[in-house]
């Protein structure tokens, strides 16, 4: 199959880069910046073309870049162990902690070399469902599904795929991974049939993608690898109720306890979003014994003092954006800015409303 990349990625991250250079984040560091941020990967493949999902993978080569400019720029990588002590301690330094999310077999294979070569740490939060191959990894059966047929049905979204080029399995995958996204639990269950007709063991990719018990005993052996929880079965956790969704918290906790017998004091929450988690699900860690937890909320740690260790916020980088400059606009505050700035114009064009000045 042919390599493939859409135009527009290049252009935007050429745009990127461009921003970069300008300056831009030594100004916006000052507002939005913070102490330090923590970075949000998932897979770690060096294969460019052989996945169409590329929003969950980076590349081995990027981490390396990463790397190299953090250290080049003065900036420290820390585990997540530290970052509790770095937001009180008031150093100046700026800092970053890497995190990778579900539980990726990649992780070992890919990532860890790079922090290996570096001496970087790194925190990986693991679901206990990837461990047994028991996770509802509907993306990688998608993904098969789009890249080993031609002619893909997915009836209960009434489409019919017509599949010649790398780039049509790539429209197909995201416009399917959307319909889903809007209703995942009933829509990524109603998949079923699919992958059935298509013979998709979701179970068999599951196994293959995610990390394997020894592996996850030598990664959390490793002086610079830290084990994180990630739930049972990556539930919403806000979806379940009180005793379901600490259950889910707390069961993983235990399992990867006993996996590794060592203590396991960092949480990661499914999806992240300010819709799946809050004070509620906060709690819920607290009470199961974690000492942080992380979201996705994109933001730098920009409050030492009011910093909620229980609701960290996170940066991401996916694939088709992987450039050192979105790396400096992320941690340097830049994108908040900008989302902090396009809210305030928004809010000054709507029409005034007089039940609001109440
Ligand atoms: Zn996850």
């Amino acid at each position: 199959m042919n390599g493939w990349e859409r135009p527009v990625y290049w252009a935007e991250r050429c745009a990127i880069e461009l921003l970069y250079r300008t300056g831009i984040s030594h100004v916006t560091s000052h507002w939005d910046g913070g102490c330090g941020a923590i970075y949000l990967f998932h897979s770690a493949t060096p294969e460019r073309y052989l996945h169409i999902d590329r929003d969950i993978r980076t590349s081995p080569q990027f981490l390396d870049r990463l790397l190299l400019h953090l250290r080049a720029s003065g900036i420290d990588v820390i585990s997540m162990d530290a970052v509790p002590l770095r937001l009180k301690d008031g150093n100046r330094r700026r800092f970053v902690a890497i995190t990778f999310d579900d539980g990726y077999g990649d992780n070992f294979v890919h990532a860890l070399p790079v922090f290996e070569k570096h001496g970087a740490p790194l925190t990986i939060y693991v679901t206990t469902a990837m461990l047994t191959g028991s996770f509802h990894c509907w993306w990688l059966g998608l993904e098969h599904l789009f890249l080993r047929h031609s002619i893909v049905e997915i009836a209960p979204m009434q489409r019919t795929w017509r599949l010649q080029s790398l780039r049509s399995r790539s429209r197909a995958y995201r416009e399917t991974c959307n319909w889903i996204i809007a209703d995942v639990r009933s829509r990524s269950a109603a998949l079923a049939p699919t992958f059935a007709r298509y013979g998709v063991d979701l179970a068999e990719l599951t196994r293959k993608a995610g990390l394997n018990h020894d592996q996850l005993r030598a990664l959390a052996h490793h002086p610079l690898v830290t084990i994180g929880g990630h739930t049972t079965n990556h539930p919403d956790l806000s979806q379940l109720p009180h005793s379901e969704a600490y259950g889910e918290i707390v069961e993983n906790k235990r399992f990867l306890e006993a996996a590794i017998d060592t203590a396991v004091n960092h949480f990661a929450y499914p999806f992240g979003t300010a819709g799946t988690c809050g004070q509620r699900e906060a709690a819920l860690a607290r009470r199961a014994g974690y000492h942080t937890a992380t979201t996705t909320f994109h933001q730098c740690l920009t409050n030492p003092l009011s910093q909620d260790l229980m609701l960290l916020p996170r940066v991401g980088i996916n694939r088709p954006y992987e450039c050192i400059g979105l790396a400096r606009l992320q941690i340097d505050g830049t994108l908040a800015t900008f989302r902090r700035l396009k809210a305030r114009a928004s809010l000054r064009r709507r029409p005034y409303d007089p039940a609001e000045a109440i």
